[in-house]
């Protein structure tokens, strides 16, 4: 890759902070097995408790509730394994959760024959939780209900309403589980306050390293470990912990939570770009942005290109950024997410997400906009 490049694709994976990467990095030559009892595995064993630490307080968790896995596609189908043992009798799944989750729901479900649901979303690209408790009163099964609802969405950056659906499940009998992957780091989460049963983080996503992440479970909740064996994590995720991207995630974590700070300023960056956006291309379509969003997420649309195009436009003017949620092998297709929000061919296919961080400047933006503006006038001619 040659010539200066503007990253703004950080729900995709956000760049490595330079303190995760000191943390990674001494905490490689730590020698000990965390569950070793001499000095060389207390050690290990202070580095992944100091993570645990930093990562609890990001949500306010308590420390014993966080479980170390491989990232939030492991941490999502670990909050499954309650179908598998038997605590569930249905499992009722948001229309826009991302693949790992949907994919896990119809495979544990399967396996024990309980139904999945999905319950249906607004234009805006809100999950609809009032229709809930009829969902789940109409179900024809008999045990608990499980709800998959994501924090956050990862294309169109649309916070979705908990709190609301943890109201819903105390009245009426069912847990939540809460992929929070896109929100954590962005916006404030309260994990005690929220009383979900469990939540998915994933280092990446805040400026860790890739291949690391958590599932924070209640106290009282108890899963059946997908990965066992040892009894690491307290017997809820076996195999020797990877201390060192533990280390990362954990100063990731901390920089994370202090950085919430700027976020409002995030948000008005964001805003002044989309401004932008459609003054230079009025036929641009900002998808979501009538509901609460995320402070750093814009997808946008340009009828009558593909994003793929888009997508491909841009990296050639060295401006990184996805079709929808292409960060699955490369693949671009038509978004199950926008689908879902009842948007209509031509307004999903022409999707693309940009995705800014706490560092972007005004002058990453103005590059964006300076190869967007071609790219616009280009489609106004062949329209
Ligand atoms: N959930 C959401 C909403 C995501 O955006 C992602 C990453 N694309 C994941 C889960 C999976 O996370 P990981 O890469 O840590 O497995």
């Amino acid at each position: 890759m040659t010539g200066v490049r503007t990253y703004l694709d950080f729900n995709a994976t956000a760049p490595l902070r330079p303190v995760a990467r000191q943390a990674v990095v001494e905490a490689l030559d730590i020698v000990g097995n965390p569950s070793s009892v001499h000095a060389e595995g207390r050690r290990a064993r202070a580095v992944v408790d100091d993570a645990r630490d930093a990562v609890a307080a990001l949500i306010n968790a308590k420390p014993a509730e966080v479980v170390f896995t491989s990232g939030a596609t492991e941490a999502n189908g670990s909050a499954l394994t309650g179908v598998l043992a038997g605590a569930y009798g249905y499992v009722v799944m948001g229309a826009l959760e991302h693949e790992s989750v949907r994919v896990a729901a119809q495979q544990m479900a399967g396996l024990k024959g309980v139904p999945v649901v999905e319950l249906p979303c607004s234009r805006d690209g809100v999950v609809d939780v009032e229709r809930l408790p009829t969902l789940i009163g109409a179900g024809d099964v008999s045990g608990r209900a499980l709800v998959l609802l994501q924090l956050a969405n990862n294309e169109t950056g649309v916070v979705q309403p908990i709190a609301r659906a943890v109201e819903l499940g105390s009245e009426h009998g069912f847990d939540v589980h809460t992929d929070a992957v896109q929100g954590a780091g962005r916006v404030a989460i309260d994990f005690r306050a929220l009383g979900v049963a469990s939540m998915s983080l994933s280092a990446h996503k805040l400026g860790g390293p890739k291949g690391i992440g958590a599932l924070v479970i209640r106290a009282g909740c108890n899963l059946m470990p997908l990965i066992a064996g040892g009894g690491q994590e307290r017997r809820r995720r076996g195999g020797t912990e990877n201390v060192a991207a533990i280390a990362g995630f954990g100063a990731a974590a901390k920089a994370a939570l202090a950085e919430l700070a700027v976020m409002e300023r995030v948000a008005r960056l964001r805003d002044e770009f989309e401004a932008e956006v459609i003054r230079t291309s009025p036929t641009a379509v900002i998808i979501g942005a009538e509901a609460k969003r995320l402070p750093n997420t814009s997808c946008i649309a340009l009828p009558g290109r593909s994003a793929e195009t888009l997508v491909i436009k841009l990296d050639l003017a060295g401006i990184a950024v996805s079709a929808g949620a292409a960060c699955s092998s490369g693949k671009v297709g038509q978004s199950h997410v926008l689908t879902a929000m009842g948007l209509g061919h031509e307004i999903a296919r022409s999707a693309i997400r940009v995705s800014i961080g706490a560092n972007t400047t005004r002058e990453d933006l103005a590059a964006f906009l300076a190869a967007w503006r071609e790219i616009a006038a280009e489609a106004q001619l062949a329209a």
